[in-house]
């Protein structure tokens, strides 16, 4: 398969150029247009001479994710489904930093892209594993998210628009960490001062918990934020709901943070989705307390999003406080979110299964 435009290092440009009997410089020209100017097409790189821009069309291929539906107005919560160069499908959410609660617009926004078609990890709530795994992205399509979320923003609002990705969460559909080469790819072209200039710190990669590669991320010249979704606190509960645990458990799971919070020297987060009748019940509000104490972490409390054709359901609110509550009376630092984006399905891998089945 030739090379992708959206997956283009300055090292391969230079073997390129230098073939091509064109300058040095012109490497840095080119990826300028693509990842920092963030332009898809090779014709409006207008300080490229016309035979070395052909010459990009013709031995560089363009993989950049097509929007084949968009959910939410721009100055909220957007869901964009894209489709990918062999008809696969898969989804990223645009969130705004400050939510628009008064109406008034924000132009920080987190962007929560995909890594995988679907999902082996068969955690029981969550739609992207309903369909079982497909396949893995390909570096150019995890970068090719963001790139293309920018490029509809530049077509839309015209082409001296700020970019609208400060942000980054792998938190869409798949296991990122089952992916981790091509997520290590993507990421250091996203983080790259030739590429989109992502700081580390903007970067969190969410895992349902391989622990092994948590072990390898700890090694990564990156100080990427790393969340775990813990979603028990209990062997026993975490089990029902997501098989993972019975290959990690969670004390495997916790060795393998204190290892990336000793190398990093940074803080872990832990996302605690609350289902009803599942995970919601005080008797797990200790245990938690205790984990998210002995790792300094933080807890993300989240309501779940109900998944057509699953029957679980979040708790009602006064439960979700009482257990925000009990966290916090533990002195753990913990958040509940209040939610944005239940009614555009944008927890992962939902609006996917929707138009799938509608088609
Ligand atoms: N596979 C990785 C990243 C993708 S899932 C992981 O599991 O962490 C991103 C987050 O969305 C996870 O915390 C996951 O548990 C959560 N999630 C999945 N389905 C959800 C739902 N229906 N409602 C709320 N959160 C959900
Ligand atoms: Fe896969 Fe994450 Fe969904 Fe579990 S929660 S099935 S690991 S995407």
């Amino acid at each position: 398969m030739s090379v992708c435009l959206q997956s283009l290092t300055p090292e391969i440009l230079q073997d390129h150029l230098k073939e091509w009997g064109e300058p040095a410089y012109r490497g840095g020209q080119i990826l300028d247009w693509i990842y920092r100017k963030r332009v898809g097409d090779i014709d409006e790189m207008s300080n490229l001479p016309k035979k070395l821009r052909e010459r990009l069309s013709q031995d560089f291929r363009s993989a950049l994710p097509e929007c084949v539906r968009k959910q939410g107005s721009d100055d909220t919560t957007q869901k964009f489904l894209w489709r990918l160069e062999d008809g696969a499908m898969v989804e990223s959410v645009l969130i705004p930093a400050n939510p628009a609660l008064y109406g008034e617009a924000s132009d920080r926004h987190t962007l929560c892209v995909s890594t995988q078609v679907g999902c082996a990890y068969g955690c029981k709530f969550c739609a992207s594993g309903l369909d079982g795994w497909k396949r893995n992205l390909l570096p150019e399509e995890i970068v090719g998210q963001l790139l293309s979320v920018e490029h509809y923003f530049r077509s839309k609002l015209g082409k001296d628009q700020d970019r609208k990705v400060n942000n980054l969460v792998i938190m869409g559909m798949g296991e990122p960490m089952a992916n981790y080469e091509h997520l290590m790819k993507a990421l250091s072209i996203v983080n790259a001062p030739w590429g989109c200039n992502i700081g580390a710190r903007k970067i969190t990669i969410s895992t349902s918990g391989l622990a092994p590669q948590i072990e390898l991320l700890a090694k990564e010249p990156y100080q990427f934020r790393l969340a775990i979704s813990l979603h028990g606190a209990t062997d026993e509960v975490r089990s029902q709901i997501m098989p993972v645990n019975r290959k990690y458990p969670i004390q495997v799971l916790m060795d393998a943070c204190q290892t990336y919070i000793r190398e990093k020297g940074k803080m872990i987060t832990f996302e605690y989705i609350l289902i009803e009748g599942v995970n919601d019940g005080m008797d797990q509000v200790a245990p938690l307390a205790d984990w998210a104490q002995k790792m300094h972490s933080k807890v993300n409390l989240i309501p779940y999003n109900s998944v057509d054709g699953l029957s679980w359901k979040r708790p009602a609110e006064d439960v979700q406080e009482s257990f925000l509550e009990g966290l916090l009376q533990r002195g753990v630092k913990a958040t509940l979110r209040r939610e944005k984006g239940h009614d555009i399905d944008a927890a992962c891998g939902q609006l996917r299964l929707k138009v799938e089945k509608e088609g």
